[in-house]
């Protein structure tokens, strides 16, 4: 058995600034991350690399898992809000939330990141000219660092924590055992590691995993929203007069007719449409690179409804779930449709997507009608929104433009955690996406900061050093 202070499940976002936290404030406690994907140099996706065509399901994603975590390669969209992105403010209140997402910010300039542009909505002509068709801009900064940028920040920052905390690659936690009052096992098949403290950090993709452990430990959870829906992919030109100005716009529109909420997510300007494979199910998702010589002619983003469940059902991630499998079974991984297809209620096919005018950035995605997989309500709801998208920017709702599905955001169980993310049990804490409370990179990354902050404060009050 191997002893440490403090013992992190996961090296994504959240326990990567955690561990760039305990390093600035050179910490003299032992520190352990336990990561189950691959270091950063050797995290490939064999689609990205023209390997396959198709998901293989390999036995770590390198999508979704490994140094970096989920947001490795992704677009790197650093968004400075509380208004979407997590439910941070309701742990640490609106001023620190933001601040703490500004000095991670600073932290990736510094890092590399900087020459990175960043947008605001604030100040912009956008939001009254959506109003007019009763579509609602959230207000929020942007930083794009891009796929590229984001990148060699993460290395940078990997290269500096390296030398003030341990870090295992290609090792799963199997399980976390209350082995006393403040002292945790941390289990893995080779090595069990003792701590006074142990930081669940698992990600979306360790999300089931965390449930389970928190149900076993008695740590009650709390389960009901998932979001479904497409990723839209246009013609670039449609929309850069919007993304020109605010990079990402975040509009939501409550549909007067099914009464459900739509909103824009995730928005990649020049970018590439891409599969996600949380455990098994394939998703759509998207990203783009900083870098403008790597931009594709087609800006893309997610159409996600949002649904809440009440009793008796209470498994709203199986709900999500069933959705993306059944579009899985059909399409063998995700599907493409025209929306002038769809509309139409025909099944796109090869010979009707190789004649789009819009060209499909993720290749492997199988033409079919998503209306054979996607519930009326929500799909009934997209379509809505996209004609109502339309009015503000013209060409949304052309015919050849392209969806692909099924795009689900799980919203993992909302773990009973305090305003320091500690669980009822002393020394057990839970944070960012797997927690439920986060699901972007800026309050993943800002509850890592904060909890690295409040241990060590922990530690030197124990120590007596000050
Ligand atoms: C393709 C894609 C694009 C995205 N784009 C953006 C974006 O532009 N902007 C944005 O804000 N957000 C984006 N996100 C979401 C963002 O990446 C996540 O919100 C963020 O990474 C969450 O950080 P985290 O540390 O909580 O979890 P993660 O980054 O998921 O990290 C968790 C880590 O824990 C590891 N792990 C899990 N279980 C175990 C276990 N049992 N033992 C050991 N290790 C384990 C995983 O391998 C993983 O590396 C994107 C996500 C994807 C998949």
């Amino acid at each position: 058995m191997k002893k440490y202070d403090i013992v992190f499940v996961g090296l994504g976002a959240a326990g990567l600034f955690a561990a760039y936290e305990l390093t600035k404030l050179k910490t003299l406690q032992r520190v352990l991350i336990i990561e189950k994907g691959r270091e950063l140099k050797k995290r490939r996706c064999p689609i990205d690399n023209d390997k396959v065509k198709k998901c293989i399901n390999c036995k770590s994603c390198s999508i979704m898992s490994g140094a970096g975590g989920a947001g490795a390669f992704s677009d790197g969209k650093y968004n400075i809000t509380t208004a979407f992105g997590g439910d941070i403010k309701n742990y640490l209140g609106y001023e620190k939330s933001m601040e703490l997402m500004r000095y991670v910010d600073g932290v990736n300039m510094d890092m590399g990141g900087s020459g990175c542009k960043k947008y605001s909505t604030a100040g912009s002509d956008i939001k009254a000219e959506a109003l007019k068709y009763d579509l609602h801009l959230l207000d929020a900064e942007v930083r794009h660092l891009g796929t590229d940028k984001n990148y060699v920040i993460l290395s940078n920052i990997i290269e500096y924590v390296g030398s003030s905390v341990d870090i295992l690659y290609e090792t799963e936690v199997t399980d976390i055992v209350r082995a006393g009052e403040s002292c945790w096992q941390t289990v893995t098949e080779e090595e069990v590691y003792e701590s006074s403290k142990v930081v669940i950090a698992a990600g979306r993709s360790g999300s089931a995993w965390a449930s389970k452990i928190c149900a076993g430990l008695g740590v009650s959870q709390r389960d009901n929203r998932v979001d479904i829906g497409v990723r839209f992919e246009c013609p670039a030109l449609i929309w850069d007069h919007i993304t020109d100005k605010v990079y990402e716009s975040k509009i939501i529109y409550r549909s007067p007719v099914t009464g459900c909420t739509c909103r824009t997510f995730c928005m990649n300007r020049h970018g590439y449409v891409v599969t996600e494979n949380t455990n098994g199910i394939m998703t759509a998702n998207g990203h783009s690179f900083d870098d403008p010589a790597l931009a594709s002619d087609n800006t893309n983003f997610a159409l996600l409804v949002t649904h809440h469940f009440t009793e008796p059902f209470d498994d709203s991630n199986a709900y999500g779930q069933a959705i993306a499998k059944l579009t899985n079974a059909l399409a063998g991984g995700v599907m493409v449709q025209r929306f002038g297809d769809l509309v139409a209620n025909k099944r796109s096919t090869r010979k009707r997507i190789s004649e789009s005018f819009t060209r499909p950035t993720l290749e492997a995605a199988e033409p079919g009608n998503l209306a054979l997989a996607i519930p009326k309500l929500t799909l009934d709801t997209i379509i809505e929104m996209i004609y109502q998208l339309d009015k503000l920017v013209p060409g949304t709702a052309n015919f050849d433009n392209l969806l692909y599905g099924a795009e689900v955001k799980f919203y993992n169980s909302m773990a009973d955690v305090d305003g320091n993310f500690e669980t009822a049990h002393k020394g057990l804490f839970i944070i960012g996406d797997c927690s439920g409370t986060t699901h972007s990179l800026s309050q993943a990354s800002a509850e890592g900061v904060y909890v690295a902050r409040y241990l060590e404060k922990l530690f030197l009050e124990g120590t007596g050093i000050r």
